[in-house]
């Protein structure tokens, strides 16, 4: 039978955009399927911060950060916690990924128009040893435009080689089963979704209008990970995080759906590590939602206060912004599926940042006289200050009994003593008039504010949170956020899927998340931030030059 393509991409998210303008740019014929319309072009990309990890760069040269690859590859190997034998081929990726991120991935991004914002981020900084979690030194760097930024150059080409015939998108079109000839997959077949020119993010029409199959001498699944399907989260949801949180809301959009990694498998391929997940702590429900039950996260700063849903205070070193998983699981021992920040005006106002790119509308709409005022500003950024006054997770007081009080009422459960919290504040705040002082998140404040990224940005100057010059007190009720899919499709590092037998089925690659970002795990059981961009824009590479070469 003719073929449609030399290659077909499942998924227009960044790495099947990427995967998809290699193999054009290799002279091959290429067909991207998507399920969603052409207004969600990107998937979760756009949408993203645009958050890069990238080692010894010249951003953090200039803020007088020394980093090497051995220090990163040192960090991500303790992030990873690698112990599985499955862990072979995402171990050989993560070794190869550093080595991307600090050599030509940013060379790379940057001829193709790519910048970076120059106040490089801290993002996961552990608090164990040397050889534990953690990122060393900040390296989370946001990219100028946030996530449309890191996709407008993959559009840009994917446009282009559209306009010369290599490349055709068929949007609406949702693949149902990978074809197999000879133990080769040769193509899909699907349903043809009805048009719907709903806005981008919320949740299309799902109805049939027909059917439709395409052959090729290969297929790479880009369809990225489960995150919003809560379903399979929970049924994935490992057995050391306790059990699966009742309550969750979606950091994702809805077309996250898990849906295609089953139908690869039904094709034979092997899914490992699929109880690692990356869910956030510090979610809270989006007051203005664009997706069903759309969560944001807060990307915090190192000073509010954290408590359990019984009012006792995180252990060292679970402090805001130190160990996802280790909050996670914290948090879920508990036995409750929330917990509190506990904070003051001057905290929010210069350390609460929201994760997405349409909650930060001076970095993505690149303008420099907005992104100044987030140093200069009284306020908070406008974003934060519309979550403050209308977010569901909020509460705002002037005194302490008040602000517990309203606590209870938020939770519904009754559980905050006044007494308890105040003990633990007045405690701490005695602290921070303290040079020598014992309390490591309050040491913590003083290590961050030696950098200075965020002193000028990211930490406010330190007070006692009970005094009311820095008020009013806030209290922010934190959900868990589903976000990341860890583990995925198992792939050698030219993004060749393994089947059950321990070898690469012919003509099937996967790239992005549905792969683990390469591998089928390139993050272990942790991550140090930043790495699903750069996971799509290097397992989506590799897959697409390799695709194109096999295919020659
Ligand atoms: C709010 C937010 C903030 C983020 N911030 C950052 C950040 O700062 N740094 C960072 O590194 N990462 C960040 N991320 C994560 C990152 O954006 C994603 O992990 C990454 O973009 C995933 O890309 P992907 O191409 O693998 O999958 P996706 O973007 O999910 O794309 C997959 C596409 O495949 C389509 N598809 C699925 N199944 C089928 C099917 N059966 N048939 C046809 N089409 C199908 C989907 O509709 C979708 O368009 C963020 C994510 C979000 C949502």
């Amino acid at each position: 039978m003719a073929e449609d393509a030399d290659v077909i991409v499942v998924g227009s998210g960044l790495a099947g955009l990427v995967a998809a303008t290699e193999i054009a740019d290799a002279g091959r014929r290429v067909i991207v399927v998507e399920q969603e319309g052409e207004q969600s072009l990107g998937g979760q990309a756009f949408w993203s911060l645009g958050g890069l990890f990238l080692v010894d760069t010249p951003e953090q040269r200039r803020l007088g950060i020394k980093d090497s690859y051995e220090l990163a590859l040192q960090d991500w190997m303790g992030s990873a916690g690698f112990d599985r034998d499955e862990d072979l081929w995402p171990k050989r990726w993560a070794e190869a990924y550093v080595a991307f991120a600090a050599g030509e991935k940013r060379g790379w991004l940057r001829a193709m128009g790519h910048r970076i914002f120059p106040v490089v981020g801290w993002a996961e900084r552990g608090g164990y040893d040397a050889m534990s979690h953690g990122n060393s030194v900040p390296r989370f760097h946001v990219s100028w435009g946030t996530g449309p930024g890191v996709v407008e150059p993959f559009e840009r080409r994917a446009r282009d080689a559209q306009a010369s015939g290599l490349l055709t998108f068929r949007f609406r079109h949702r693949v149902d089963a990978l074809t197999v000839t000879n133990g080769a997959v040769d193509g899909i077949t699907g349903s043809i979704l009805e048009p719907d020119d709903i806005e981008r993010g919320k949740s299309s029409s799902r109805k049939i209008i027909g059917d439709f199959s395409l052959r090729a001498q290969a297929v790479i699944v880009a369809s990225g990970g489960i995150g919003g399907n809560h379903d399979m989260v929970r049924q994935n949801w490992p057995k050391r995080l306790g059990e699966a949180p009742k309550h969750m809301i979606s950091g994702v959009p809805e077309h996250v759906d898990g849906r295609m990694i089953g139908i690869t498998e039904a094709a034979g391929a092997r899914l490992i590590n699929r109880d690692r997940m990356w869910h956030y702590v510090e979610g809270i429900r989006n007051w203005n939602p664009i997706w069903p039950r759309h969560g944001i996260r807060i990307l915090p700063g190192p000073s509010s206060m954290w408590f359990d849903a019984m009012g006792a205070r995180l252990p060292s070193p679970l402090f805001p912004g130190s160990d996802t998983l280790g909050q996670l699981q914290y948090i879920m021992g508990t036995g409750y599926d929330y917990s509190w920040f506990v904070l003051t005006q001057s905290i929010i106002k210069k350390e609460f940042a929201l994760s997405g790119s349409e909650q930060n509308p001076d970095l993505t709409g690149k303008s420099w006289r907005m992104t100044i005022k987030r140093a200069t500003n009284k306020g908070a950024p406008g974003p934060v200050e519309a979550f403050k006054t209308h977010g569901a997770d909020f509460v705002v007081r002037d005194n302490l009994a008040d602000l517990v009080a309203g606590m209870n009422a938020l939770s519904g459960d009754n559980l905050l003593k006044l007494d308890h919290l105040k003990g633990q504040i007045e405690a701490r705040d005695r602290e921070i008039s303290n040079p020598y002082v014992k309390d490591t998140q309050v040491m913590n404040i003083h290590n961050a504010r030696r950098y200075i990224g965020d002193r000028l940005i990211r930490s406010a100057k330190p007070h006692r949170i009970l005094d009311p010059a820095h008020g009013p007190l806030i209290a922010v009720k934190l959900n868990i956020v589903t976000r990341k899919t860890l583990g995925g499709l198992e792939t050698d590092l030219d993004s060749r899927v393994f089947g059950l037998d321990g070898q690469t089925i012919r003509g099937l690659y996967a790239a992005g998340e549905a792969a683990g970002f390469g591998g089928g795990g390139v993050h272990g059981y942790r991550s140090l931030e930043g790495t699903f961009l750069g996971g799509c824009l290097f397992s989506g590479r590799n897959a697409g030059r390799a695709a194109a070469k096999a295919v020659g």
